[in-house]
């Protein structure tokens, strides 16, 4: 099954011309001397611990085989590795980590490959490890709901495998078919629960992770309290891969909501969305799971791309939607309140219209509404990500001021820089993506956004990355981002960690 994913992604990915590559995109990046480059002594000796399934070298980045795993998901950012090796167990890793750190070889891990950062693939010729065959459910503890899992488990295959035992994971994301638990614990993933269960910061319990001269840092623990020294998995948790592999997920699970409701509303401003909010937080209280919104350019981007066949749940035009979930116990008590708070909706004259799903198939066409956005507008070209977090009535108007402004005779006119914007994101969150698609023929137009973008979170208060995280999208903003005691700190840490420099170099920290 996971197999066959990752070939539909490379198989997507190899339909449509290859992303230019990284250190075209970014001129000033140059391949640190530092770093060996691979020979075939190299694979010789990999190959002493590794079947020749588990390892692909190709001496030409461009041909099939490997140019898929050089690529990232949204076709933005490539690298030219010749090497990829697959592990299947922890003492696998620290094998290669040990070789590579004594070579000084660089390398990059790659989990499902889903990250939006260009974090996941290598910039030069850094050998990829990637996770995906350390994919076993270790154990399960069904008293403490805590789930113990190898990196490379895929999060919908660990939901499915809690589902029969009454439990759930706490973390839902659109890239939920192929992301790993590895990756997710990497990025620190938010996704569309996060309101209700918390960040992956509360959640994780501990991690298995191998640093880069090949130590395994057992530090597996499956207590929620636990107070011995500094809280080392926490360096872990977010580190986009720069600091060590994680190959051990440790993660509380939640009971599995007996009841779910969602509802879809549609609203004709941003500020009735911030009004529905609050009569949500204060109608729904303890079962309000999610908050959502969406404008209707992004319902046209879904529609146009993904789902030309199906009917919009709504009826007309409508400036914004927004979809609340409620996760309970109590199935008519949460019915009531979902309904209740429709009812409120319209009577305040907040919504102009709004539906109530029936059944779970309902529950999953709304749903898909909202979580189909990022794939549609990937569809439909080469497509900008950004996922900034501020206050939230600033969030939609970053939206129209970035409209606004690339509207500009002298920002090349309109249309020129991108050829769709779309607002939307996790309102509960203070977190608003805006995705556009960029105009092939403007090689600037890349920058320009995201200095307009970044620029505007920081003068707002706001963080550049809620969720995405750095990866090499961002790291030259984060002379800007951080200060420069906090930059200090976090080297001071990497070169603790990593003195070598071996692990996914020229992410997350500028030079
Ligand atoms: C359609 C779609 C929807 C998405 N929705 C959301 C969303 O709602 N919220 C959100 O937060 N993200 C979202 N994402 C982004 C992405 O899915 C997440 O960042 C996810 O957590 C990445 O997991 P992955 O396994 O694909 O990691 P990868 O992309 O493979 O890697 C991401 C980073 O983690 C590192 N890494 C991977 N595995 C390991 C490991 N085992 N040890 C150490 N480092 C590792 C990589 O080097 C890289 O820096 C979405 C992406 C898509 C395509």
């Amino acid at each position: 099954m996971l197999q066959r994913r990752l070939l539909h992604t490379a198989k997507a990915c190899l339909n449509k011309p290859l992303a230019p590559f990284t250190s075209t995109k970014y001129p000033k990046l140059k391949r640190n001397p530092c770093y060996s480059k691979i020979t075939d002594k190299d694979v010789e000796h990999l190959r002493t611990f590794l079947t020749s399934s588990d390892l692909i070298y190709e001496k030409d980045p461009e041909s099939t085989a490997i140019a898929h795993l050089n690529t990232d998901w949204f076709n933005l950012y490539r690298g030219s590795s010749s090497l990829c090796v697959f592990p299947k167990t922890t003492k696998q890793v620290s094998q290669i980590l040990e070789y590579c750190h004594e070579r000084q070889i660089a390398v990059v891990p790659q989990g499902g490959n889903t990250g939006v950062s260009g974090g996941a693939v290598p910039v030069f010729d850094e050998v990829i490890i990637n996770l995906s065959k350390m994919d076993k459910i270790r154990h399960f503890d069904p008293i403490s709901g805590v789930a113990i899992v190898d990196c490379g488990v895929v999060l919908e295959q660990l939901d499915q495998f809690l589902e029969p035992k009454g439990y759930t994971v706490p973390l839902d994301l659109g890239a939920k078919g192929s992301c790993q638990l590895g990756g997710n614990v990497s990025t620190n993933a938010g996704g569309l629960r996060l309101m209700r269960y918390g960040s992956l910061h509360g959640n994780v319990l501990g991690l298995e992770v191998v640093l880069p001269d090949g130590t395994v840092l057992d530090n597996i623990s499956t207590l929620r309290k636990d107070n011995t020294g500094y809280d080392l998995k926490q360096l872990f948790i977010g580190a986009e891969g720069t600091l060590g592999i994680i190959t051990g997920v440790s993660l509380l699970t939640p009971k599995r909501p007996k009841a779910v409701n969602v509802a879809l509303i549609a609203l004709e401003s941003f500020e009735a969305i911030q009004k529905a909010f609050v009569l949500a937080k204060d109608h729904l209280t303890e079962i309000l799971s999610a908050f959502e919104f969406w404008d209707q350019d992004s319902v046209g981007v879904v529609k146009s791309q993904l789902m030309q066949k199906s009917k919009y749940p709504l009826e007309g035009k409508h400036a914004f939607y927004a979809l609340i979930e409620t996760q309970g116990s109590k199935r008519e008590h949460d019915e009531t309140k979902l309904l209740e708070y429709i009812q409120l909706l319209m009577e305040k004259d907040i919504a102009l219209d709004g539906v109530m799903a029936q059944s779970s198939d309902q529950i999953k066409t709304l749903w898909a509404w909202r979580e189909k956005i990022p794939e549609a507008i990937s569809k439909s070209g080469v497509a900008l990500t950004y996922d900034v977090s501020m206050d939230v009535p600033l969030l939609y108007k970053l939206v129209k001021d970035t409209k606004e402004y690339f509207s500009k005779k002298d920002m090349l006119g309109p249309g020129k820089v991108y050829s769709n914007l779309i607002g939307f994101g996790h309102v509960g969150d203070g977190n608003l993506h805006i995705m556009a698609n960029l105009n092939k023929t403007d090689s600037d137009g890349l920058k320009l956004m995201d200095e307009f973008i970044f620029s505007w979170a920081m003068k707002n208060k706001g963080s550049i990355t809620a969720e995405h995280g750095i990866g090499v999208a961002k790291v030259q903003y984060m002379h800007r981002a951080r200060s420069a005691t906090q930059l200090q700190l976090m080297r001071t840490i990497k070169r603790a960690i990593d003195p070598k420099g071996i692990m996914n170099p020229y992410k997350v920290l500028p030079e």
